[in-house]
């Protein structure tokens, strides 16, 4: 039997894309999935910016961007209309990549561009990428059925899904489940989830429809189109494009007991949310519910959790995916770290402590608080009631949401240091250039003409811009005496590398800062802040 350091639960795109993560750092990793083939409902189309540098650091961005279903130019931009699509009042939002705050663009704070394309090919993309890993094995149409901890790892006990159904026996030191919302590893461990039900029952329509594409060209070209509809109750019925011209996703709340037969009924949602009839196929249909669970803990010891597995909510700002990819980056490099030696006792343990409010919030303050803050604003304002107040509010609605204030961010995690005093892991920020403790780097053309993300190093890495000779030897020897894995970036701070606000920052394996000063004073410093930020 072959022991390996990792066994993956799950190879849907978070399994797969943390089976990449840890086969780059030369993890060996056997990942146990049990579909051969990807499910092809168009769902995750979303990827926000921050996903795509996770895309770039696991070498198949072009990749990506290749596989995306709509032409190229297409705007990944979405629409909201009150009452139906056919209303006269409407929000035409702008593209996300053009959205800006005075004169930033929401794309200065990031390496990458967001992309959009269904879920099926992006996991076609991690697919392939795995495959290229030598220390990955991938074991599709095997399904885990119960995992066992032992003193010094975990079994995971697997059926195959092909005959003759043999069964088979996986030691690894860790096992991390990412098999969904209905997770065998987090139901092992006794992980409760917890969150807002909002009640309704909602239904995911996967159809063609050439004449809906027609009959919405007032709105120019779009991806999504939302309708907030008072007879709804804060529940969005939404329409997505996957194939432009062509073939369309819509969500939207239907009465409890509806089953996938009563396409007529459906139609009529649809048409109801359009504001007009049109011609439909339906080529899927399915129903989930609208509620937030987020597991209380991501894990312990040897045994942790990812992706759906963690944390399951309504697939509003496409959040879902997203948030799965990001775990896994976290997750990722702290795994590697303890199985090298020299993650600290405390190093796992900031998985749970980092990524577990910045979705709580997520699903809460924002999802579940976006749609109650929606039905409130709904029995508040009604242009039949009072058309002046409705048409300013609805004016106001627009101005409210911004990506700028969405800012997940670590700060005040114990493995961060120089937080600001009182600060919790969470969401409610706003970005900057600034590099802050706990925060995402942003973007900084370096004076060779690279920009700094094409620099970072795989572990650690200390950027030192304009920075004393002194200071930066005492972190190199401190890293190298603890075999933490550091590169340093010498620059200066012309053309516009003063924006980080400090000459040294020290720069965590996933593109957060961990600490920023201009000095460090001593080798005792040096220690201190080397031991804390790898979780001794
Ligand atoms: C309509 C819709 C639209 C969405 N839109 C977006 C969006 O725009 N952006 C976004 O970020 N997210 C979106 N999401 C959410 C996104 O699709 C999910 O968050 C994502 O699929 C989670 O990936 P995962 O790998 O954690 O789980 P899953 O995709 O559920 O994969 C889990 C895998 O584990 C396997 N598995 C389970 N148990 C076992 C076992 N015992 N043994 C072996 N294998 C097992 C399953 O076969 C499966 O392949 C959307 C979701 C829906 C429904």
């Amino acid at each position: 039997m072959t022991r390996y350091q990792v066994a993956i639960v799950g190879g849907g795109p978070v399994g797969i894309a943390l089976a990449v993560e840890l086969g780059q750092r030369g993890v060996t990793c056997a990942l146990v999935e049990r579909h051969r083939d990807v499910g092809r409902i168009p769902k995750g189309q979303n990827l926000q910016h921050r996903t795509l540098e996770h895309f770039y650091f696991w070498h198949c961005v072009d990749e990506l961007r290749a596989a995306r279903l709509m032409p190229k130019d297409h705007p990944i931009a979405g629409a909201s209309a009150y009452g139906s699509l056919s209303s006269d009042y409407l929000h035409l939002g702008r593209p996300m990549r053009d959205t800006r705050l005075g004169e930033f663009s929401i794309n200065d704070f990031f390496f990458e561009l967001n992309e959009r394309l269904p879920q099926y090919r992006t996991e076609e993309v991690l697919r392939a990428r795995a495959a290229q890993l030598p220390s990955v094995t991938v074991m599709f149409e095997n399904t885990a059925k119960s995992i066992e901890p032992e003193a010094d790892g975990v079994r995971v006990n697997v059926s195959s899904e092909i005959w003759p159904y043999e069964d088979l026996v996986i030691e690894a030191d860790y096992v991390v489940g990412c098999d969904g919302a209905r997770s065998l590893v987090r139901t092992a461990l006794g992980i409760e989830r917890h969150g807002t039900d909002l009640g309704d029952r909602m239904v995911l329509a996967v159809f063609s429809s050439a004449e809906l594409y027609e009959k919405l060209e007032r709105f120019g070209p779009r991806s999504t189109y939302r309708v907030v509809n008072p007879a709804k109750n804060g529940a969005w019925q939404f329409f997505g494009v996957v194939e432009v011209g062509k073939t369309w996703f819509y969500h939207g709340p239907v009465k409890p007991d509806t089953t996938p037969q009563e396409v007529d009924y459906i139609k009529s949602e649809m048409e109801e949310a359009a504001g007009f009839p049109f011609e439909v196929e339906f080529e899927h249909i399915g129903f989930w519910n609208l509620k937030i669970e987020v597991a209380d803990t991501y894990g312990e010891d040897r045994v942790w959790i990812a992706g759906d597995a963690a944390h399951l909510h309504p697939p509003y700002g496409g959040q879902g995916l997203n948030n799965g990819l990001e775990d896994v980056t976290n997750l990722g490099w702290k795994l590697d770290a303890v199985i090298k030696g020299w993650g600290g006792p405390n190093l796992l343990e900031s998985y749970t402590e980092e990524r577990q409010p910045v979705f709580s919030q997520i699903g809460e303050d924002m999802i579940a608080g976006g749609i109650l803050r929606e039905r409130e604003w709904l029995k508040l304002h009604s242009p039949e009631r009072d058309l002046a107040d409705f048409e300013k509010a609805w004016d106001d609605l627009d101005r409210t949401q911004t990506p700028f204030e969405f800012e997940p961010n670590f700060e005040g995690s114990s493995i961060v240091v120089g937080s600001a005093p009182g600060a919790k892991p969470g969401i409610h920020s706003e970005r900057a250039f600034a590099a802050r403790p706990g925060h995402h780097l942003a973007p900084q053309v370096l004076s060779s003409g690279r920009n700094v993300y094409e620099e970072l190093g795989v572990g650690f890495t200390l950027l030192a811009f304009g920075a004393d000779d002194d200071s930066v030897t005492l972190i190199e020897q401190s890293a190298a005496e603890a075999a933490v894995p550091l590169k340093t970036v010498r620059d200066d701070q012309a053309d516009g590398r003063a924006k980080f606000e400090s000459k040294l920052v020290l720069v965590r394996p996933d593109q957060f800062v961990a600490w920023a000063n201009d000095r460090c004073e001593s080798p005792d410093a040096a220690k201190v802040l080397l031991e804390q930020v790898t979780g001794h």
